[in-house]
């Protein structure tokens, strides 16, 4: 257990701890961190606790403030990239070749490139996720897993787990640890974003048109975004992709229309995995990306949050080439780089297997893929790697050193879980808003955080995976 974390007597008192979980799901019901149940995804009429921690996760003060402050870089980071045609193209050149999806969003990024660009307001709402490496001598250091620059999910929730996390420590006797948990309004931050780019579209009925799944477990973190929106008196809809390819259409002047509305916003909430895609969804997005409306993120932004992106980033010289003149910045933001690796044919791709295979437990091989899940562990690296070494399919991945940070014990609290003590690992998510309009940032800020929690039997996936929990840090 973390100095200064919950200690291991709280964890340990078995009548304690069955109290609080009543009151900590009670708690988490009263403050809305709700979401649907599996059984019905689409109606509200039943619905539950998202799942979450019982007790909040040690994070040292520095290393949170540290990955606040760098990100107001890491937006105008991604914008630079998405702005930047010839990095994309040099970039992604392998990739495109053996990766199917990335390749079908490079050619809607072409195709938009050639028509010439139709929107000059830049909405970017994004996550930087960490983790914290242990190192030697008791300290950590932050450590970047990778940056989602699409349909970042959990800020909506996370603007209502502290009063929750504060309210159970009140319960166990903690009163102290409390007044720890900080505010947390993601909510607001990412609205505000949002807002921003629909008054300088400049239409009072034009829409802010969210971009939804099929099943809608999650739509209460949705919401939440959303009702900021109204509050404002900006109207939302809601709808899929099979919606937009059935009533869309673009005007003469390229203005997107969805059921007879003007749509001033896309917001993709959807449309990261290939199984987001039908033929006829393709031709959706793709006449979404040529429209007028802001698209949140525009294809060229979605392709900056790549995981082979991030691995060039990580080459000698290239965030210089970013911000020529700002070595503080290059700073700042490389010393959240861990290790990455690229397997392109080639002496350097040929190191790059034969360090994974000689030490697999090191490393995390990660297709382009998001949504988690899809990465690859240990004896699964050599086994991929042995398959795909001599061939260029290994041009599919990247390697990157594996962060290790420092367990910790809780209970993750989730329907249907059977409740025990669990060996916990954390991941920091930082959320990022920015506007641009035309050469001029008129909106940077960092939104907000997010802390998950996951048990350490489970290497990979997210909350929604149904693998990691909310949590809140308390800061040590
Ligand atoms: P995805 O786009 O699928 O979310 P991520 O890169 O975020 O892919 O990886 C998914 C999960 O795998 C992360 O949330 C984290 O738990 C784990 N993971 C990814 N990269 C690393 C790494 N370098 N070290 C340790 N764990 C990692
Ligand atoms: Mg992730």
């Amino acid at each position: 257990m973390a100095a200064k974390g919950i200690p291991e007597d709280v964890l340990m008192d078995n009548d304690l701890i069955k109290d609080l979980v009543d009151v900590a799901k009670d708690s988490a019901l009263l403050n809305g961190v709700l979401m649907r149940t599996k059984e019905t995804p689409n109606s509200s009429e039943v619905v539950t606790y998202a799942p979450f921690t019982l007790f909040p996760s040690p994070v040292p003060k520095d290393t949170f403030h540290q990955a606040l402050a760098v990100q107001t870089h890491y937006n105008r980071l991604v914008d630079k990239i998405s702005q930047d045609s010839s990095f994309l193209e040099e970039a992604l050149s392998t990739t495109i070749k053996v990766d199917d999806f990335t390749g079908r969003l490079f050619n809607i990024y072409r195709h938009v490139l050639q028509e010439g660009k139709t929107q000059s307001i830049v909405l970017g709402l994004n996550r930087s996720d960490y983790m914290l490496d242990q190192n030697g001598d008791g300290s950590a250091s932050l450590k970047q897993i990778e940056i989602n620059t699409i349909a970042a999910s959990f800020g909506g929730l996370a603007s209502h787990t502290p009063n929750v996390h504060r309210h159970i420590l009140k319960v166990a006797g903690r009163l102290e640890d409390s007044k720890r948990i900080l505010d947390n309004n993601p909510s607001a931050g990412l609205a505000k974003g949002l807002a921003k780019a629909w008054e300088l579209y400049g239409s009072e009925r034009a829409v802010v048109l969210y971009l939804v799944e099929e099943l809608q477990r999650n739509i209460f973190d949705h919401r939440y975004v959303e009702n900021e929106l109204w509050k404002r008196n900006i109207p939302v809809i809601r709808r899929q992709f099979e919606d937009v390819a059935k009533t869309g259409f673009l005007d003469q002047d390229k203005r997107l229309f969805v059921d007879g509305r003007e749509v001033a916003i896309v917001y993709f909430r959807n449309g990261y995995m290939p199984q987001n895609y039908t033929e006829q969804n393709w031709e959706a997005r793709l006449m979404m990306e040529r429209s007028m409306a802001v698209k949140c993120p525009d294809i060229s932004t979605h392709l900056a949050g790549t995981k082979k992106v991030q691995q060039e980033l990580a080459r000698p010289g290239v965030l210089e080439r970013f911000f020529p003149g700002e070595p503080d910045v290059v700073d700042q933001i490389r010393a959240t780089f861990a290790g990455l690796y690229t397997l392109d044919m080639g002496p350097e791709g040929d190191k790059t297997v034969a360090m994974a295979l000689a030490k697999p437990d090191q490393f995390v091989l990660k297709p382009q893929r998001e949504g988690g899940g899809n990465n690859l562990y240990g004896a699964e690296i050599c086994q991929v790697l042995e398959g795909v070494k001599q061939s260029t399919e290994r041009m599919a991945y990247i390697l990157m050193d594996k962060v290790q940070p420092r367990p910790v014990h809780n209970y993750l609290l989730r329907l249907g879980t059977p409740l025990k003590l669990s060996t916990c690992l954390s991941e920091l998510g930082v959320f990022g808003a920015y506007v641009r309009h035309g050469q001029d940032m008129v909106l940077n800020e960092c939104a907000g955080h997010l802390l998950r929690t996951k048990s350490d039997e489970h290497s990979d996936g997210g909350v929604a995976a149904g693998v990691a929990v909310l949590d809140n840090p308390l800061l040590v």
